[in-house]
């Protein structure tokens, strides 16, 4: 019986495990790493990873991606008629990890560690656990990305602080990570659901249709997919050449456009403005003045982009821990921890601590406005688990014997 770690992207997903004293990345029945996080169901034929992402193109109607987002909300997605949850799809992701690795280790894995944001809340957690219950697997613990990803790179025994940046697909995390000796402990969060590696893409596809004298909005899915997966392939050819071309086939005529470096700088700025106020919230948050900070450690397939290595190092004048592998970074954290779990003398002593990213309040009678309730925070974000408050609130009405007790989490707001 095996355990392994596994990173549930909202873009790709890996699996790892460690043997033998070494962290080793399983990979899938391709040969490859990464795993896209896309289903697709057709004629009651399902798939999960590379061959669904393909059928983004062919069969978008039928294709689901960054469902992670959606974890613990109603959400639905429709694949071919049926129903399904994030957590439904999520599960599935889970399952053919779960299937590949069982290939590849040559025994059945009984237990698992998943990694999720920092910034998941209580139900987006039970969620992501309930993946466990489904396959009859034990979620042996979830693990915060951010503390991942620090693990990974930590070496025990020095003190260190560091700002992970983990910017995927679809989201930006930017958390600082205090590493002193053998404990690993968040210090603050930030971070934006809705700003990745594919704002770049849609940023490209806009400028593309713009310069084509063509209306994105009027595009049909599966043109407006094809548009997208060919941005993506040009940002990610002129990672390395020159010149790269985005094209489109739409109504019977051929679309083609070549961007240069240069170009794709400036088309992607709006976007890197974005990006700079999420890192400042974090260090603001953090207490810390970024040149008390030691390095940037980066996270995520964006983060390989150079012209997002560059605006961050110059924007805090902070150098870059590590320049390999961001892409399976949490992966290899999650391998470390699986080691400390197994008691293995190396990693004995690591001890993670985290944090409540959110204030949790509950709601006061207002006696300037009755009809607007007050706020009032209890555990002020931030806070280091686990954490516990005590304050005396008193009932309003004369004679009331029963109060109703609300409890609201609010992300990213100041506390009092
Ligand atoms: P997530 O954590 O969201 O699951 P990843 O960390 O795998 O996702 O990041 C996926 C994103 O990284 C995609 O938008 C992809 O286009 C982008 N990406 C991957 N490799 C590169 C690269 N070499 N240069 C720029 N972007 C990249
Ligand atoms: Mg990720």
């Amino acid at each position: 019986m095996a355990t392994i770690g596994i990173d549930l992207g909202t873009t790709n997903s890996l699996a790892v495990t460690y043997r033998e004293g070494e962290v080793e990345l399983i990979p899938n029945g391709f040969g490859e790493y990464l795993t896209p996080s896309v289903v697709h169901v057709s004629d009651d034929v399902l798939t999960v990873g590379k061959i669904a992402k393909e059928r983004l193109v062919t069969d978008p109607e039928n294709t689901a991606q960054l469902f992670k987002r959606s974890m613990g909300t109603n959400e639905i997605f429709y694949l071919d008629g049926e129903a399904y949850s994030a957590t439904d799809l999520s599960t599935l992701v889970v399952k053919q990890l779960v299937a590949d690795a069982e290939s590849y280790l040559g025994e059945k894995v009984d237990e698992v560690l998943i990694s999720v944001p920092a910034y998941f809340n209580e139900k987006q957690r039970s969620a992501t656990k309930a993946i466990g219950q489904r396959l009859g697997i034990k979620v042996e613990r979830l693990i915060n990305e951010p503390s991942a990803a620090a693990i990974a790179c930590h070496k025990i025994g020095k003190d260190e602080s560091f700002i992970v940046f983990d910017f995927g697909g679809g989201t930006l995390d930017v958390s600082v990570v205090d590493c002193f000796d053998n404990v690993i402990s968040i210090v603050s969060i930030a971070g934006d659901n809705f700003l990745g590696g594919s704002d770049f893409d849609k940023a490209i596809a806009e400028d593309f249709c713009q310069s084509q004298g063509i209306d994105l909005e009027k595009l049909d899915t599966k043109q407006k997919s094809s548009l997208l997966l060919s941005s993506e392939r040009c940002k990610l050819k002129l990672q390395k050449e020159k010149l790269a071309a985005v094209s489109l086939t739409y109504d019977d005529q051929y679309y083609m456009k070549q961007y240069t470096q240069a170009e794709l700088k400036s088309i992607i700025q709006p976007v890197l403005d974005r990006v700079k106020k999420v890192i400042g919230r974090a260090v603001s948050d953090s207490g810390y003045r970024a040149h008390e900070l030691d390095a940037f450690i980066l996270v995520g397939g964006s983060s390989m982009m150079p012209l997002v290595q560059s605006y961050i190092t110059n924007l805090l004048n902070l150098p870059i821990k590590r320049l390999k592998d961001m892409d399976e970074l949490v992966a290899r954290g999650l391998g470390t921890y699986l080691a400390v779990k197994e008691r293995q003398e190396k990693v004995k002593d690591l001890v993670i601590t985290d944090i409540c990213p959110f204030s949790l309040s509950t709601s006061t009678y207002n006696e300037q406005n009755p009809d607007l309730e007050l706020s009032t925070v209890l555990i002020p974000k931030n806070s280091v688990l686990p954490t516990s408050k005590k304050m005396t609130l008193r009932t309003v009405h004369k004679g009331q014997t029963k109060v109703n007790i609300s409890v609201f989490s609010l992300a990213y707001i100041a506390c009092p």
